[in-house]
């Protein structure tokens, strides 16, 4: 039996999607599990081209080629070892990687046949590996003494954490959150990535040896300082978090609301934590015409769990249309089909009410000529405003860092223009001796994969700089005889 190259007899297929009118009333992943015969079918349209752009645009040149053909023949184990060699957490990248954007918008045979499903086969390995118990905590061959301090359970400080405790270093994760993954678990909802798959990572790691100490921000007399006394080396993994504003009359009044206050709230409640704001209805979108600015995956987030939560309405505001959004245009796709309208080319100039917010006022706007990178630039058309009807505004556009020498008190922790941790780039050090940076506080507001592959390339730097000054330089050796 033929187990490659079916694509021109087999058409693209996604594992089912649940219907619409379900999925409005529940926060459960949308995507049903692959089939095992529909994750092989999928899997042997792959055309095993000789230069793999699927790899090459997949941030953690992960070898799809080789687990797509071993998922073909049925090698699952093998497909498993592939894909696990170079991610900490394919089943996550699987669900949440903007795949039209990377491994799959760059598929070969996207160009007439519709590209592999790369990111269902990836999860549908990676599932079958927990199911069949093939997935190890990291067991690392011998023990070292010494240690390293993580400031961050994101996805840069686990994938870190993992590579280091295989190579048998004493792993010690700081977060400020009473639970591990960061953005994972308190921004990313449950319809994209449900909470037990990131505690699934978490409870390997943790019978692996890592130590967690959560509930324990860095900062003031918990000290960057400290953490560096108490281990050889520090990786700071921190993530970034201060909403970025628009300045437009009306932005403090009522029920107008950052989106990751939102989105966390959400979460929690889904968690069945205790939340005053969303049960005071603050947080709550329920039976509200909802307003969400921005066009990124995180106003996909919010205008999606608005509908969740039972708005009357929902709609998005982006200054630019469809096509340059920088959001995933699946998400676009599944946001529709749950009935969220977007309004292209609209940049709000005013939020109108008297205490509370109750509607937004907004400028049409026009995409100018493109520049010289091609990006066009959104211009407003004078004298054409649209108001539209709202009781909850979130906004969502995007995210800076926050300041990082004042909140670590450390002045002489270098920062780039953006606010961001400056590193080298070739030993992924900081302007401090044996303080590495990984993730987002470092590129700026990025996707998972990109924290993943940072954290890895972080552990290898951090081994290299243990191991220098492990190994005595001859001529000290020679002296010390
Ligand atoms: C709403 C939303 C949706 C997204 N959707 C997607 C998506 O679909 N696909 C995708 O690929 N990416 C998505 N992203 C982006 C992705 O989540 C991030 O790029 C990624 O999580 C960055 O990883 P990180 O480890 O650098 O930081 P984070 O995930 O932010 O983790 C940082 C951790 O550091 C901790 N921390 C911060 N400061 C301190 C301190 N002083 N002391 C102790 N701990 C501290 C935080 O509590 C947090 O746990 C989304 C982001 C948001 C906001
Ligand atoms: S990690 Fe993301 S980009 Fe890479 S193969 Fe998996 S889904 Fe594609």
């Amino acid at each position: 039996m033929q187990h490659l190259l079916r694509f021109v007899a087999l058409d693209k297929a996604m594992p089912d999607k649940r219907d619409p009118a379900e999925r409005r009333h529940d926060f459960r992943e949308i995507y049903q599990e692959f089939a095992a015969d529909r994750a092989r079918d999928q899997a042997s349209r792959c055309s095993q081209c000789g230069i793999p752009y699927c790899q090459v645009h997949c941030p953690l040149g992960n070898n799809i080629p080789d687990w797509l053909m071993l998922t073909a023949e049925g090698r699952l184990a093998e497909a498993y070892e592939v894909a696990a060699a170079t991610n900490n957490m394919p089943e996550i990248c699987g669900r949440i990687c903007p795949q039209d954007r990377l491994c799959e918008g760059n598929c070969v045979i996207e160009k007439g046949f519709s590209s592999v499903t790369i990111g269902s086969v990836e999860k549908y390995i990676t599932e079958t590996a927990f199911a069949e118990g093939w997935v190890k905590p990291p067991q690392p061959a011998r023990e070292r003494a010494q240690s390293v301090g993580i400031i961050g359970a994101g996805p840069a400080g686990l994938a870190a954490a993992d590579q280091l405790r295989r190579r048998g270093y004493q792993v010690h994760v700081y977060d400020r959150y009473d639970r591990v993954g960061g953005l994972l678990v308190y921004g990313i909802p449950n319809f994209k990535l449900e909470k037990q798959v990131v505690a699934r990572r978490h409870q390997l790691l943790l019978s692996g040896g890592v130590v967690f100490h959560l509930n324990a921000e860095i900062s003031g007399a918990a000290s960057l300082a400290a953490l560096r006394r108490r281990h050889e080396a520090v990786l700071i993994a921190t993530g970034v978090y201060k909403p970025r504003e628009i300045a437009c009359p009306g932005i403090g009044l009522g029920n107008v609301v950052a989106a990751l206050d939102y989105l966390t709230a959400s979460n929690r409640k889904g968690l069945g934590d205790p939340v005053p704001a969303f049960d005071s209805g603050r947080l709550d979108a329920a039976g509200k015409h909802v307003a969400v600015i921005g066009g990124g995956d995180t106003a996909m987030d919010c205008v999606r769990t608005a509908v969740r939560q039972g708005a009357a309405s929902v709609r998005c505001l982006y200054r630019r249309d469809r096509k340059n959004m920088p959001g995933s245009q699946r998400e676009v796709h599944h946001a529709e089909e749950e009935g969220v309208e977007f309004v292209w080319l609209a940049a709000p100039e005013a939020l109108i009410g008297d205490d509370v917010v109750r509607a937004v006022r907004a400028a049409r706007m026009h995409l100018s000529v493109a520049d010289a990178d091609g990006r066009q630039a959104p211009v407003p058309i004078a004298g054409s405003h649209v108001e539209l009807a709202a009781d909850l505004v979130i906004t969502a556009l995007g995210f800076d860092p926050e300041d990082m020498p004042r909140l670590f008190d450390a002045p002489e922790l270098g920062v780039t223009r953006w606010g961001t941790i400056a590193i080298d780039f070739g030993s992924m050090m900081t302007s401090l001796d044996g303080v590495f940076a990984a993730g987002d506080i470092v590129r700026g507001a990025s996707l998972v994969v990109w924290a993943v592959r940072d954290g890895r390339d972080a552990a290898e730097q951090i081994h290299a700089y243990l191991e220098a000054k492990t190994v005595q330089p001859p001529a000290a050796a020679a002296a010390a005889e």
